[in-house]
């Protein structure tokens, strides 16, 4: 897919509508995590740079199309402002009156940010009105908010049909990772895919047996790939329901010359809580009060190898409960090794999904990776190799 980018537009006092990601964690009011407002910087600066006016847009929680104090986007202004740099303006309403003279009040360089879109019906549901009103304050429109692009909404889909569509600079360099990992990678490509439930990623595993060379499957939807292969499980989480098809994506990985790296060795405990004593067990050994909570040390010796002879990793799911130690120490080393692979320029590194992106952190090596997406959802279903209607609205 091509996009526009800003690189292609004519700035000069226009008045660029820019739909940004700004569902940020709040906690007492104030913005406890800042890294969605940063994300946004450098596509508003390339915008004051260029002497465009910058109308932000975004959504907040989930108000359900009516006014809801609580999810006001108003506390994020000053937020902004202090990222920036710069005065941030705030308009009440997205559309109608309180809109227009906010936008009519910039002047060149300036920025505004207007209340919550979902505010209004029209916005979820995509109506071409609820669009032609947001529209009415740009002259251009530019996306930047790749996490919400697995949405159709008048906001990050039916604007691209009214305005002139930019890729904004975030989601350009999201695009760009996404592409350098699965669209169009260096070879071999390597997958990982943990976390706890075959069920939840049913699609995408269908779909990276058919895109990758090798794919790793762990944490806990590993335990049925091994109960579906008549493995012992013992007491640990499992979707049994689900043997049949963890059985079907075995043979269709099989098909599609895509190697599949079970588990080797595990790491079980009787109790799921911190500092429980746990034991090294190979396929098979595990008692029925036994829970396997981690990968195990030739697993990850394997995994790192296997890494090693990739020249690209696309990384979703922990490997483990990591939120527990020490059942973290499978997904801590496991990223450490990929993390280092990628700091020396050996591998291409990307990973996304809120645990894993949390796992990296917890392994201090998320800065290593090539690149981590913060989007959820919209990461998840890219990896499914579905169509996101707010990427497709830009594309030419
Ligand atoms: P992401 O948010 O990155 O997409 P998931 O939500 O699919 O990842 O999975 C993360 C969860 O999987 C974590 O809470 C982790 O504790 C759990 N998990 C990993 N391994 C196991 C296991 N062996 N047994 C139970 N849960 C596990
Ligand atoms: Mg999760």
């Amino acid at each position: 897919m091509k996009f526009k980018t800003l690189d292609e537009a004519d700035l000069s006092g226009k008045r660029a509508l820019v739909r940004v990601d700004f569902n940020v964690p709040m906690a007492d009011g104030e913005v406890s995590d800042d890294t969605r407002l940063r994300a946004a910087i450098p596509t508003i600066e390339k915008l004051r740079q260029g002497g465009a006016r910058v109308v932000l847009i975004a959504h907040f929680d989930r108000p359900k199309g009516k006014r809801v104090p609580e999810m006001s986007l108003a506390p994020i202004a000053p937020a902004l402002a202090k990222v920036l740099g710069a005065t941030v303006a705030f308009a009440d309403d997205c559309v109608g009156e309180p809109a227009r003279a906010a936008v009519e009040a910039l002047k060149p360089g300036d920025v505004v940010l207007l209340e919550n879109v979902r505010y209004h019906p029209g916005e979820e549901a995509n109506d071409p009105e609820f669009a032609r009103a947001l529209a009415a304050n740009g002259d251009l429109y530019v996306n930047d908010a790749f996490s919400a692009a697995h949405r159709a909404h008048a906001s990050t889909e039916g604007l691209a049909h009214i305005l002139p569509a930019y890729a904004g600079e975030q989601m350009r360099l999201e695009l760009d990772a996404l592409n350098k990992a699965l669209g169009d990678p260096q070879r071999p490509v390597m997958g990982i895919v943990g976390g706890s439930k075959v069920s939840s990623k049913l699609d995408l595993l269908r779909n990276l047996v058919t895109k990758l060379d090798k794919l790793a499957i762990g944490g806990g939807m590993a335990n049925t790939f091994l109960y579906a292969q008549g493995h012992d499980v013992g007491a640990s989480y499992c979707e049994k329901e689900m043997a049949e098809t963890a059985r079907e994506i075995i043979r269709l990985a099989g098909q599609n010359n895509c190697k599949l790296f079970l588990p080797l060795d595990i790491v079980v405990a009787e109790k799921m809580a911190p500092g429980a004593p746990a034991r090294v067990r190979g396929l098979g050994e595990v008692d029925d009060d036994e829970r396997i909570l981690d990968a195990g040390p030739e697993t990850v010796e394997r995994l790192g190898r296997a890494m090693a002879n990739s020249r690209t990793l696309i990384w979703n799911g922990p490997l483990g409960v990591f939120e527990i130690p020490p059942f973290d120490k499978g997904t801590v080393e496991a990223a450490r090794l990929a993390g280092n692979l990628a700091k020396s320029g050996k591998l291409v590194a990307v990973a996304g999904g809120g645990d894993t992106v949390a796992a990296l952190h917890h392994a201090g090596c998320a800065e290593d990776f090539t690149f981590v997406s913060t989007a959820g959802g919209a990461f998840l279903e890219w990896m499914e190799g579905k169509t996101l209607p707010g990427v497709a609205a830009l594309a030419q």
